[in-house]
């Protein structure tokens, strides 16, 4: 049986279109500019979100970090979500590699950030503080999509006061099939928008970052100072026009398995999952922590693939189908029925 890795949606492997289509790409020395396929990679992205420039590169931690340096110089600050990406999971490569000061604000339960919370953390001008430069979001957000009248109203308030906009849209591409609308409507209410080509969309690797041609020119700079410059790019390019050229719409389907995963993890006893929670490819399982660890090892020993904890996010992606998902679940709640403990716990996780 093929595994189901629901770790996350960067394990999927290329397909062999995929790679065909690395295999005969044009290439060049990137540095130089001269890969055909990485400047139709860029200027595919570029038009497709409305942005004048864009820039190919490493990773989404790369392109989140060349964004925020390319709006921020040293002891500026940017305003961020607790939850969000570029805060929580990069290493603090802002103020590592940046010396631009963190301000985060706890992310309310839809992923947004109150915006009369951000307008009380924008410091006045004065030489006690750090400046205030940038309000960063992140769409999707532990799979939630944000409203666009929020993303109409975190840019007014943006506006007024001077800063700058940037979206960690690593997964903007299930958002944009979520709400039905062309990917620009969404990047509109940005200044720049980093987009991961690796995750749902399936390509091995790269993430693109999207703005303004002055400032793409200041994030090419940095992508070279980070050691982000690479040379025939276009081989992995290539995966990534492929991806945005066929994963696209079919990311629908990731949606629909993970819906039907919670419907089917409903009613377990022994976890909690809530099947109107989810909006797009993620769905988290609540169970007792000293459960984790035994699920985890039941389902690797059924070659499914789950990070432990106490909350378990399950994400759905193009190497895993709808018998998957149905499998997977099946699985868990044969794992319940074997545990009577599990049971038990029932009562305290409802
Ligand atoms: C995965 C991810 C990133 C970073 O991408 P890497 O390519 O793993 O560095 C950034 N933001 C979000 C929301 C992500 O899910």
């Amino acid at each position: 049986m093929k595994p189901i890795d629901l770790r996350s949606d960067t394990v999927t492997l290329p397909s062999e279109a995929m790679r065909a289509a690395m295999a005969r790409a044009e290439v060049g020395d990137d540095v130089y500019g001269e890969d055909p396929t990485v400047n139709r990679l860029e200027a595919l992205v570029a038009e497709q979100l409305g942005k004048e420039a864009a820039l190919y590169v490493a990773t989404g931690t790369q392109s989140n970090l060349i964004g925020l340096m390319s709006h921020c110089e040293r002891g500026d600050e940017y305003i961020v979500g607790q939850q969000a990406h570029t805060y929580k999971y990069e290493g603090g490569g802002a103020a590592v590699l940046g010396s631009i000061q963190p301000q985060p604000l706890e992310n309310e339960p839809d992923g947004s950030l109150d915006l009369e919370r951000v307008a009380a953390a924008i410091k006045p001008n004065d030489p006690h503080f750090a400046r205030t430069r940038l309000l960063a979001l992140e769409n999707t957000i532990g799979g939630k999509v944000l409203p666009l009248d929020y993303l109409a109203q975190a840019e007014a308030l943006a506006r007024s006061r001077g800063l700058a906009m940037h979206l960690d849209g690593a997964r903007l591409f299930n958002a944009v099939v979520k709400l039905g609308v062309p990917a620009s409507r969404i990047a509109r209410h940005f200044d720049t928008v980093s987009v991961c080509l690796s995750k749902g969309l399936g390509a091995p690797v790269g993430s693109v970052l999207v703005g303004p041609a002055a400032l793409m020119e200041r994030a090419r700079r940095w992508r070279k100072v980070l050691g982000g410059g690479m040379r025939q790019a276009g081989l992995m390019a290539a995966a990534g026009i492929h991806a945005l050229e066929h994963n696209v719409q079919r990311l629908a389907d990731d949606h629909a398995n993970a819906r039907a995963l919670a419907e089917a993890l409903q009613g377990i006893p022994g976890l909690r999952v809530d099947p109107a929670a989810v909006q797009t490819n993620m769905v988290f399982m609540h169970l007792a922590p000293e459960q984790a660890e035994a699920l985890r090892h039941w389902l690797a020993e059924r070659g499914m693939r789950i990070n432990a904890g106490a909350v378990v996010r399950l994400v759905t992606h193009l190497d895993v189908d709808a018998a998957g998902v149905a499998a997977f679940a099946d699985a868990v709640r044969a794992f319940f029925e074997h545990a009577p403990q599990g049971a038990g716990r029932a009562a305290a996780l409802a």
